[in-house]
């Protein structure tokens, strides 16, 4: 008897919703072969949801956020699953020198500049189209940054493709390029729980970072500029351990980010794709396995969610509903020399890979 067809990928298209301007933004959804699926909106490049299946074959929603349009543009604070630019995590003061001038950026975060300042990446309308394969559902969005929005020098073209691939990975592309020097990280922003959003918090998955070292910070969250190692301290996850074990120990780096909210540095030192981090839920058996060219991961726990947003299915988020693994330069490097460098300059092809591999067990 001949094989059943394999299904081939699939992309599709639908309204998401009206922008306060009258613009409309779209939700795709990409699905492969095994029935997983990503929509992804082309408002601030958002992955809304994410469904995966478990140990026994069945789909839930590993990513936190909202069913509507109206749901993301009424959150500021929490960045769920939104790309991230011009730069990812805080600059300090919202300042920072490049070729011998001072450029001064929106703040949104006390003094500081947070996730690309007040109308980053993550609340602009990108341009989308179906970049997809015979083998793989692709989306390719783009998005013209003007020189000096949110404070930020040079025109900057960004390019960022989203592909699931038929062997149950999300693969997400960045692509760059300015015409004055300016400063880049670019992130994406998801908030996991293997288990399924809104099924609870995320103490229980166990954790794996292919880190030794991590950016300590002050108690504005913004490094000090040394770089630690991770032995010896509650931080440390070079070994499998579950997020919760060791959230509540008397530790002042977690005490000043009430949880766990640093910046890792990758033990490849970036550059080529490698493992960055495995995270493996015990109760549904899912995997995930991020490797990336960057050289920093954010681990996050979601440590700010405080059980007033509801969520997909009026899902209320509370402390730790979530994690984030976002793949970045570190935090404020603009303002540290010793960090590797995040300036982009004419002529200069910015481009970076994070791939997000789940599997079953
Ligand atoms: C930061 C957190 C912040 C969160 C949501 C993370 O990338 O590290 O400090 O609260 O994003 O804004």
């Amino acid at each position: 008897m001949a094989a059943p067809p394999t299904p081939s990928p699939r992309f599709t298209q639908k309204v998401f919703g009206t922008l306060p301007d009258g613009q409309t933004a779209e939700l795709y959804t990409l699905t492969n072969a095994h029935g997983m699926r990503v929509a992804i909106t082309n408002f601030g490049g958002i992955v809304q949801s994410l469904q995966v299946p478990d140990r026994s074959g069945h789909l839930a929603d590993v990513v936190l956020g909202y069913d509507t349009l109206a749901g993301y543009l009424g959150d500021t604070k929490t960045y769920f699953g939104a790309l991230i630019g011009r730069y990812a995590n805080r600059i300090a003061f919202g300042k920072f020198a490049l070729g011998g001038r001072m450029y001064t950026l929106a703040t949104n975060n006390g003094k500081n500049s947070l996730h690309g300042g007040n109308q980053g990446f993550n609340r602009r309308l990108w341009t989308a189209r179906d970049a997809s394969t015979a083998t793989a559902a692709a989306l390719e969005l783009t998005y013209h940054s003007r020189d000096g929005e949110e404070g930020y020098p040079g025109n900057l073209q960004v390019d960022v493709v989203y592909t699931l691939t038929a062997n149950n990975q999300l693969r997400i592309v960045y692509s760059a390029s300015t015409d004055k020097p300016t400063v880049l990280n670019l992130t994406n922003h998801s908030y996991f729980n293997l288990s399924g959003e809104g099924s609870g918090d995320i103490l229980g998955t166990e954790l794996t970072l292919a880190a030794r070292r991590y950016t300590p910070i002050n108690a504005g969250l913004i490094p000090t500029g040394a770089v630690d190692a991770v032995a010896g301290t509650p931080l440390d996850f070079t070994t499998p351990h579950r997020i919760g074990d060791r959230i509540g120990a008397a530790n002042q780096q977690l005490q000043y980010a009430q949880g766990y909210d640093f910046n890792y540095v990758l033990d490849s030192g970036g550059g080529a794709l490698a493992l960055a981090a495995t995270a493996y839920d015990p109760k549904s058996g899912r995997e995930l396995r991020v490797t990336t060219t960057q050289p920093g991961v954010q681990l996050y726990s979601g440590n700010f969610l405080d059980g007033t947003l509801h969520g997909k299915s009026g899902h209320v988020y509370a402390r730790h509903a979530g994690f984030c693994l976002e793949t970045q330069h570190f935090p404020d490097s603009p303002n540290h020399r010793n960090f590797p460098s995040t300036e982009l300059d004419p002529g200069q092809h910015f481009t970076e890979t994070t791939v997000l591999a789940f599997s079953a067990r």
